[in-house]
């Protein structure tokens, strides 16, 4: 089930240029509405539920309803970052509560290193090879493209 913005919470980032839920949406699926200062889901059918709005909001605006494989049905979850760690909490439909805390990474914002120290194979953006390949297959060779196959 796609996010959504529960619009009683939603304060539009307090009128920031970009809202946090619009900077974090890989699909840039959020929008904001400037005349009620709300922000929305602007194709629902395009979320892939990654929860990255949702954990950003800094007023826990946005929710997705989960599904019943990971969610138990009726429940609802809803995360709280702190600097080093979130907390997820979960309410189940009879009102019982559980919670679980992570810790998350604490990379300053914009220094994140994609690879950071693990083997990339090569630098070849065309390559078929994944990250760690070859040698995370435990293999001296790498998946080849068809057209060097066929010239081997
Ligand atoms: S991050 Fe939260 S408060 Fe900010 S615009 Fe999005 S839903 Fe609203
Ligand atoms: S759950 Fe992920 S894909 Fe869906 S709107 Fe939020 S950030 Fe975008």
């Amino acid at each position: 089930m796609p996010s959504f913005v529960i619009t009683e919470k939603c304060d539009g980032c307090k009128a920031l240029d970009k809202t946090a839920c619009q900077y974090i949406c890989p699909n840039d699926l959020m929008v904001l509405n400037q005349d009620l200062m709300k922000a929305y889901n602007q194709d629902p059918d395009m979320c892939w539920e990654c929860y990255s709005c949702v954990k950003i909001c800094p007023v826990q605006a946005v929710e997705v309803r989960g599904y019943a494989d990971f969610v138990p049905m009726g429940a609802s979850v809803t995360p709280l970052r702190a600097t080093d760690s979130i907390m997820w909490t979960l309410k189940f439909r009879n009102g019982m509560l559980k919670r679980f805390k992570f810790p998350i990474r604490t990379t300053e914002e914009g220094k994140a290193q994609p690879f950071d120290h693990f083997p990339t194979g090569d630098d070849d953006l065309k390559s078929p090879t994944l990250m760690c390949e070859p040698a995370g297959l435990n293999t001296e060779r790498g998946p080849v493209k068809m057209d060097k196959v066929l010239t081997l």
